[in-house]
């Protein structure tokens, strides 16, 4: 970046930021990512992992956002289908009287006439005898029956690094552990960037024809960058808690309505089940937002009402992650009325920032900004090709998602091929030993740091740094558990 400049430089290496700088390799432009921290580091490490068709967006009439999950879901299953796995949600419906389920029915039968589905993607309704044998210790008090639609999970770090490898391949350049630390206008949408490299120290600067701020939660403070900027963004906390699958033996996902009505999900896959999510105000952009215990017993309380035989307690709980939603704020809303609608603001120096958005939606969001980039700065650019290539070339490995160990080879590749230069980069992003495995990988940090150190030439002083540190983060992502019985 440093010796050639760039046409575009994107900051920010999540989701929305990796699907921009592919999208702009893949068009032929001379493209660049820096991230301050690690890929995915932010908010797209920390989502609900869902590929939702937007079946609940109809709810509140926001039909071009059904139409456009719908049609990039289906998009995602085709160029990364380990990366969407079909699940069912099951949503049981309670209440004296069938109009609930009749509704829920109607919804999903008018969804189904706007989208187009795939083969075994239809909505069935179970009755109350079925739902009851299909979902194990449900409430049965007034249950009615339940509407059972499909949706996919995903891993979504694993889908920023697979979309970033895919942009490497066709020439991008990336590098995490990078802040942009200043954006200087220079007219035309052109721009100077500085970037400071955290791995030894050194600042550099170099010549953009654009720069698309992609920074999520730090979108105003990218912003503020290239000078002063109104501040735009409601920034919402969402919390997860991981449960081993043995104490939720579910088969599907379960949608349940908390105490506040909203929707909260319990998704189970392999050995565990993860629940959530939250949904509250937040003021600063960190990348691990704290969890209270308010937010933990909000999720439990909605577990316990629908399947009150669990019992599930603080101590059931094996892990958690907290997440910032990246929102543009809309005056008058709470954070769960904010529309997920993206939008791509001009600042007078001619940045470009986006904001809003769904992992789901990505690529699209992505398509919409490079429009804008390449038709502004007149570059020469083929047609977007995202929706056709396959984010894994033939040959490449297919690594699995939501992987919770890791063989030393994996470690090796970890670093080699996927850019990990820490070891939570490792434990959290390459593999989710963080928030899957039993023990959070506390046990298995001391011989993953061992591989990197005789990789990246650490001593025993960064090696015991690196262990300490980890295992740091893990407890206080528990902390909310002190005093807990
Ligand atoms: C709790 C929760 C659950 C969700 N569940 C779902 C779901 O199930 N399905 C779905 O589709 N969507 C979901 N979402 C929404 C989705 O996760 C987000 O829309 C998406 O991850 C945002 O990605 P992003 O790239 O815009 O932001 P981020 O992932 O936060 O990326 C921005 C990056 O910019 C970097 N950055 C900041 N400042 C700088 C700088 N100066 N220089 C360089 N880099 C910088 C940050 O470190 C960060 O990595 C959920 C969100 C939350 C919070």
């Amino acid at each position: 970046m440093e010796r050639d400049g760039l046409d575009l430089l994107v900051v920010g290496g999540g989701i929305t930021g990796a699907g921009i700088v592919r999208d702009a390799a893949m068009r032929g432009l001379r493209a660049g990512l820096v991230e301050r921290g690690d890929f995915a580091s932010g908010t797209s490490s920390r989502s609900s992992k869902l590929i939702h068709g937007g079946v609940r967006y109809l709810e509140q009439g926001e039909i071009a956002l059904v139409r456009e999950a719908a049609v990039e879901r289906a998009i995602l299953r085709r160029i990364a289908p380990h990366l969407a796995i079909r699940a069912h949600m099951v949503m049981p419906v309670h209440g004296r009287t069938s109009a609930g389920l009749l509704k829920l029915r109607a919804g999903l039968w008018a969804y189904e006439k706007l989208v187009h589905l795939e083969e075994g993607e239809r909505h069935e309704t179970w009755d109350r005898e079925e739902t009851i044998r299909r979902v194990r210790g449900i409430e049965t008090e007034r249950l009615q029956g339940a509407a059972v639609f499909t949706e996919y999970v995903t891993d979504d770090a694993r889908l920023v690094i697979e979309t970033l490898k895919s942009a490497r391949r066709h020439g991008a350049r990336l590098a995490n552990h990078a802040p942009a630390t200043r954006l200087e206008p220079l007219g035309a949408g052109r721009m100077r960037a500085t970037v400071r490299d955290e791995t030894c120290g050194r600042e550099i600067s170099f010549e953009c024809g654009a720069v698309v701020n992609a920074a999520g939660p730090w979108v105003d403070a990218v912003r503020r960058l290239g000078g002063e900027a109104k501040p735009r963004m409601h920034l919402t906390k969402g919390i997860h808690l991981v449960v081993p699958r043995d104490r939720l033996p579910l088969d599907d996902v379960l949608v349940m309505r908390a105490a506040d009505r909203r929707s909260v999900f319990i998704v189970p896959h392999d050995a565990i089940t993860w629940i959530g999510t939250t949904d509250t105000d937040w003021l600063d952009p960190v990348e691990r937002p704290t969890i209270g215990r308010d937010d933990v017993d909000y999720l439990l309380d909605a577990t316990n009402r629908i399947l009150p035989t669990a019992r599930i307690g603080h101590a059931d709980v094996s892990g958690a992650w907290a997440g910032v939603r990246p929102l543009l704020h809309q005056e008058g809303k709470s954070p769960s009325e904010i529309s997920r609608r993206d939008e791509v603001m001009e600042e007078p120096g001619g940045l470009l920032s986006i904001a809003g958005g769904k992992l789901t939606t990505y690529r699209v969001m992505a398509e919409r900004v490079v429009d804008q980039v390449v038709a502004r700065g007149g570059f020469r650019a083929g047609p977007c090709r995202t929706a056709d290539e396959a984010l894994v070339a033939p040959g490449e490995p297919v690594v699995p998602p939501v992987r919770t160990s890791l063989s030393d080879d994996e470690v090796r590749y970890a670093i080699d091929e996927e850019c990990a230069l820490d070891l939570a980069d490792v434990l959290e992003r390459r593999a989710r030993i963080n928030f899957f495995a039993p023990d959070q990988g506390r046990g298995d940090a001391e011989r993953v740091a061992g591989v990197m150190a005789s990789r990246l030439g650490w001593d025993g002083a960064r090696q015991a740094r690196e262990v300490a540190s980890y295992r740091a983060r893990v407890a206080e992502d528990l902390a909310w558990r002190e005093g807990s019985a």
